[in-house]
C-alpha cells in the first residue's frame, strides 16, 4: 500500500530534502510552498513531486489546498510540518507584524494542517505527524523572541496531542534541528555564522538530508512506538 505524505514548505530547503526522501522511501507526496514560484517549478521538473501553492497559516486556504491534494493524491497519512519563517528581532524593536508573521507561519500553520488531517487520520486508524521545531525553541535565541515562542510551543502541541491521539495508531513527534545549511542561514552574516559554526562540537552545519533522515524514520512502521517526543539533530550544540 503506497501511503501519501504532506511536507509544507516542502520545495526548498530542509522541506525540499523531507519531499525527496519520503518520495524515495515510496510515498507519493505532496510538497507545499507559499510565493516562491520558480523554485516551486523547478523543485518539481528535478524532482516530477507535484508541488501546491497555498499559505499554510490560513485555516481556508489550507482545507482548499488539502481538498486538491486528496484528490489528486488521496487521504493523507503522514504530515510534515515544516514550513517555517524568521523575522527577527529584540524584542524592545520587534514590530507586531514580526511578531504575528512568524506565529501565523510557524504555529497557526501547525493547528491548521493538524486539524484538517487528524480526523481522517483516527478514522483509518493510522497516521504520522512530524513538525519542525528548532534548537531555538529549546535553547531560546537573542533577537528570536518571536521564533523561539513559535518553536517551543511547536513542542507541547506534539506531546498534547500524541496523547490524543496515540490509542488511534497515530504519532505525533517534533524535530529540532540545530543550523542547517539552506537559504535561511544563508541569511545570517557570514561572521555571526562562523562563529555559531564554531561552537557545534562536529564543527559543521548539518544538511537537509539529515534531517530528512530523521523524518523517513519516525514516518515508518518501524517507529510505532515513538511519540510525543522531540527529536534532537543539531551536531551537539544544544544537548536537550
Ligand atoms: P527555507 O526558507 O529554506 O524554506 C522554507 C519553505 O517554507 C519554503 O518552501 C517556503 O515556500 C515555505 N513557506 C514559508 N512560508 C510559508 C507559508 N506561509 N505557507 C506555505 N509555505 C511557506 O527554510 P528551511 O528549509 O531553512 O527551514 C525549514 C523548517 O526548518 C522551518 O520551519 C525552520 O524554522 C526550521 N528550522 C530550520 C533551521 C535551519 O538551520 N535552516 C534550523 C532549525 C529549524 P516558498 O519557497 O514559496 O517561500
Amino acid at each position: 500500500m503506497v501511503r501519501v505524505a504532506v511536507v509544507t514548505g516542502g520545495t526548498r530547503g530542509i522541506g525540499a530534502a523531507i519531499s525527496e526522501a519520503l518520495h524515495k522511501a515510496d510515498y507519493k507526496v505532496a510538497a507545499t510552498y507559499h510565493g516562491n514560484d520558480v523554485a516551486a517549478q523547478k523543485f518539481t521538473e528535478k524532482t516530477g513531486i507535484a508541488a501546491y501553492k497555498f499559505d499554510v497559516g490560513d485555516f481556508n486556504a489550507c482545507k482548499t489546498g488539502l481538498a486538491k491534494i486528496e484528490s489528486e493524491l488521496g487521504a493523507v497519512d503522514v504530515l510534515v510540518n515544516n514550513a517555517g519563517i524568521t523575522r527577527d528581532g529584540f524584542l524592545h524593536k520587534m514590530t507586531p507584524e514580526q511578531w504575528s508573521e512568524v506565529i501565523h507561519t510557524n504555529l497557526n500553520s501547525v493547528f491548521n494542517m493538524s486539524r484538517l488531517v487528524i480526523e481522517g487520520m483516527r478514522e483509518r486508524c493510522f497516521g504520522r505527524i512530524v513538525s519542525i521545531s528548532s534548537i531555538n525553541g529549546q535553547a531560546g535565541q537573542a533577537g528570536q523572541t518571536n521564533y523561539s515562542a513559535a518553536k517551543a510551543a511547536i513542542i507541547g502541541f506534539t506531546k498534547a496531542l500524541a496523547q490524543e491521539s496515540a490509542s488511534k495508531g497515530i504519532t505525533v513527534n517534533a524535530i529540532a534541528p540545530g543550523y542547517i545549511d539552506t537559504d535561511m542561514v544563508r541569511a545570517v552574516p557570514p561572521e555571526t555564522l562562523a562563529k555559531i559554526v564554531g561552537k557545534i562540537p562536529l564543527k559543521r552545519l548539518g544538511k537537509p538530508e539529515e534531517i530528512a533522515a530523521m523524518v523517513v524514520f519516525l514516518a515508518s512502521n518501524q517507529a510505532g512506538f515513538a511519540t510525543g517526543a522531540t527529536f534532537t539533530v543539531n551536531g551537539g550544540q544544544y544537548m536537550a
